[in-house]
């Protein structure tokens, strides 16, 4: 199919972006086209301007610092999963990032749209709710940061409205003593994830387990955190039952069927994942403590 018709915009300032915006309410912002290009071929989407980000300048950098990772709108997730200092400061991003699609998709769509976007079937909104991340949103009236739990409202739905463009994420740094990792199962590689785990474990001072956190893909309406602490809290790493907060997350998940997995499955896979991840990351929080 083709798309219905519509005006093209390509602002050269974030100003101009938000003019067009201001100006029709029907305008919609095009960052890499990967998720939007497809609903207007698809005529699921029929807005009446595209506003074009990608001539906007000092929307591409990714800037690492100790206290997070900064992504701006134009970054791609292959800039992202090529960014070794943000890897280093937050690891999760290029974890998670590394099975976001094929390297095309990658190479043109961006994190930021990721998350704009709002898919719970998207790995970066999980991401952002795992690190406890946030968004900045410019809107005519100035510039204001939306926190995870405020940003995602519903599947394809967040609290952004009138006029506003995300023009960064930010996802804090991984806690002293953590370790991550990232595991989703897919019909083929580069495939959205039938279901998918991200998970942070950290230690205390001696060497056990203090906190559990968990987030899933493809299940839930809306990307969610879980705690996990208390089936595994104060076991050292290598007496630590991970089988038992994989029950756990079972029990606290509520997932849909479609026609991809039953919600059974997928509460299944969220078991088992959660289990192989929090091994995974346990390790790594051990390494990292000294
Ligand atoms: P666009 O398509 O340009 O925009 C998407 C939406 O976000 C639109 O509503 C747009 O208005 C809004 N938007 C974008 N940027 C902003 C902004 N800065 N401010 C306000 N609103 C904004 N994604 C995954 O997470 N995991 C996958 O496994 C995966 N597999 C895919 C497989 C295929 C075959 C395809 C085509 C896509 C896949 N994607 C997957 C989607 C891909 O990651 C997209 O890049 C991403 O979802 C959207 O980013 P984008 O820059 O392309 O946004």
């Amino acid at each position: 199919m083709k798309p219905a018709p519509f005006r093209y915009a390509d602002p050269r300032s974030l100003d101009e972006a938000l003019d067009v915006l201001s100006a029709e309410a029907g305008a919609k912002v095009l960052a890499g086209g990967q998720s939007l290009l497809p609903l207007l071929a698809m005529r699921l989407a029929a807005p009446s301007t595209l506003v074009d980000l990608n001539r906007v300048p000092g929307l591409d950098a990714v800037e690492a610092t100790g206290d997070g990772v900064r992504v701006g709108a134009l970054v791609r997730h292959a800039h992202l999963l090529r960014d070794t200092a943000a890897a280093r400061v937050q690891p999760l991003l290029a974890r998670a990032t590394a099975n976001v699609a094929h390297p095309a998709i990658r190479n043109r769509g961006t994190t930021v749209g990721s998350i704009a976007h709002a898919d719970p079937s998207g790995e970066m909104t999980s991401v952002l709710a795992l690190t406890d991340g946030s968004v900045t949103v410019a809107t005519p009236g100035g510039r204001e940061t939306v926190g995870w739990r405020d940003l995602f409202v519903g599947p394809l739905e967040t609290s952004l409205s009138g006029p506003s463009v995300v023009v960064d994420a930010f996802f804090p740094a991984l806690a002293e003593r953590s370790g991550t990792a990232f595991a989703e199962i897919s019909r083929r590689k580069g495939d959205y994830a039938v279901c998918g785990a991200g998970v942070v474990v950290t230690l205390d001072g001696d060497r056990r387990v203090a906190a559990v956190r968990a987030s899933y893909i493809s299940v839930g309406l809306v990307p969610e955190v879980h705690d996990l602490t208390e089936a595994v809290a104060g076991k050292p790493v290598d007496g630590a039952d991970w089988a038992a907060a994989g029950a756990l997350a079972r029990t606290l998940v509520d997932p849909d069927g479609d026609i991809h997995a039953s919600a059974d499955y997928r509460r299944l896979l969220v078991g088992v994942l959660t289990e192989r991840t929090l091994a995974e990351a346990a390790a790594e929080a051990l390494e990292r403590t000294a």
